[in-house]
């Protein structure tokens, strides 16, 4: 596949994904089903404002691969989720559970809308309608949502009661619930303790030095980056600069993240927290700094500030935020990459356990699901640089990373006989 700069997120992936099928010397017929998608739903989702108008808003379920369990995949709330971008974090998901191993597929959610326009009550007539206009392609051993960008454990409740309203409770139905709905211990901040997690161990592996000595610039202070900024400095990392949609700030000592997360809580954003100096939120990718954390939307780093970025170590806590020009380019710079799969798998690893915990009507407590978290993103970071190293670094991290996932999927594929 020819690599430009103009592809659309799926073609993005599919970029990585035909890198993986050559080293793995997949046949035809197997990069054609893995670069489709196996059903798309769109669904049209009015919602009654609160002035008594109608608004008409735009969904999507898609399911890419279920041949390693149930669709797996969040469902995200935002102006940019369009199909090209539900397909290619669908995909995403069916990578990523693979190389984790998770018995789950890949799948995605999303209604083009900004949330931030909506009250309270539109932002549940909104949630609940749609859930409900998927609810025939969804089930708890079929497909089981869960939160993602601008969702979170309280969309998953009205989502969850939509359900049962038509199909009886099921708790199952979703994941990322709140803890008195049947979530999981530990859920809620699964991704930001896995990107960190994964960061510690590339910082090892690597040999980049003392944590106290290694700064690192985090964009993106949503649920993902607030808890990756909280856990790096309870780590010991010099977090020294973070930004939101509304500003960007930064303190070369390190933030002091702890009072960082109160000003947040009262202002609503980052920007004039005292004891910072605002920035320029462009120039937060480009910062001179050890570690790059992009935590929010995709594509972020391009062919346009790639030659400007200076981390040496860059963690995908954010889907597909690296277009593959900028990967390229990156990658022949010696920079390490730890792609999204592998970086971000945390969520989806404590919504399986929350899953589990769902099925057998028990719970665990916060240490036992942080201690398989551990065991299980470890084991995966360890197989995908021991494949990157047996390759004589002559692949990528990602493209390590793919190659494991794809590999698995297609014996499932195999296995059951539609390959
Ligand atoms: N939305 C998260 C992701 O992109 C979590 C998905 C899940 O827990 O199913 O991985």
């Amino acid at each position: 596949m020819e690599l430009r700069e103009d592809l659309t997120p799926f073609e993005a992936v599919n970029y990585f994904f035909h890198k993986a099928a050559a080293i793995d010397e997949l046949s035809d017929a197997a990069v054609a089903v893995l670069t489709g998608t196996y059903r798309e739903l769109r669904v049209q989702v009015p919602v009654r404002r609160d002035d008594g108008s109608l608004a008409v808003h735009v969904g999507y379920r898609v399911q890419h691969n279920g041949a390693r369990g149930p669709y797996k995949g969040g469902v995200r709330f935002h102006p940019s989720a369009d199909i090209e971008e539900v397909r290619a974090l669908a995909s995403l998901m069916t990578w990523k559970t693979a190389l984790v191993d998770v018995p789950f597929g890949g799948a995605k959610g999303g209604v083009q809308v900004d949330p931030s326009a909506l009250s309270t009550t539109e932002l549940e007539r909104l949630s609940r309608r749609y859930f409900g206009q998927i609810a025939h392609i969804i089930g708890p051993n079929r497909d089981i949502p869960a939160p993602d960008m601008n969702t979170n454990a309280q969309v998953m409740s009205w989502f969850m009661d939509e359900y049962g309203r038509r199909s009886g409770h099921t708790t199952q139905i979703v994941t990322g619930k709140p803890l008195a709905l049947g979530g999981s211990e530990g859920r809620e901040a699964a991704t930001g303790r896995g990107v960190v997690q994964v960061m510690d161990k590339a910082v090892a592996t690597l040999q980049m030095g003392a944590p106290r000595d290694l700064t690192v610039a985090i964009q993106g202070f949503g649920n993902v980056g607030s808890w990756a900024a909280r856990l790096a400095e309870e780590k010991g990392y010099r977090v020294v600069a973070v930004s939101d949609v509304w500003g960007a700030i930064s303190h070369t000592e390190g933030l002091d993240v702890g009072a960082l997360l109160g000003h947040v809580a009262e202002s609503g954003s980052v920007v004039d927290f005292a004891g910072s100096e605002p920035m320029e939120p462009g120039d937060l990718l480009t910062a001179d700094v050890d570690i790059l954390v992009p935590a929010a939307i995709g594509e972020v780093i391009t062919h346009h500030n790639v030659a400007d970025v200076r981390a040496s170590l860059i963690v995908e806590a954010a889907n597909n935020p690296v277009t593959p020009v900028a990967d390229a380019e990156l990658t022949s710079r010696g920079v390490t990459i730890v792609p999204d799969i592998l970086a971000n798998a945390g969520g989806v690893t404590v919504s399986y356990y929350e899953w589990v915990q769902n099925n057998q009507e028990l719970s665990w407590d916060e240490a036992d699901v942080n201690a398989r978290l551990e065991r299980k993103l470890g084991r995966a970071f360890d197989t995908c640089w021991s494949f990157y190293q047996a390759e004589d670094a002559a692949v990528s991290m990602r493209e390590a990373a793919f190659a494991l996932a794809v590999k698995r999927v297609v014996e499932a594929a195999s296995l059951r006989g539609y390959l």
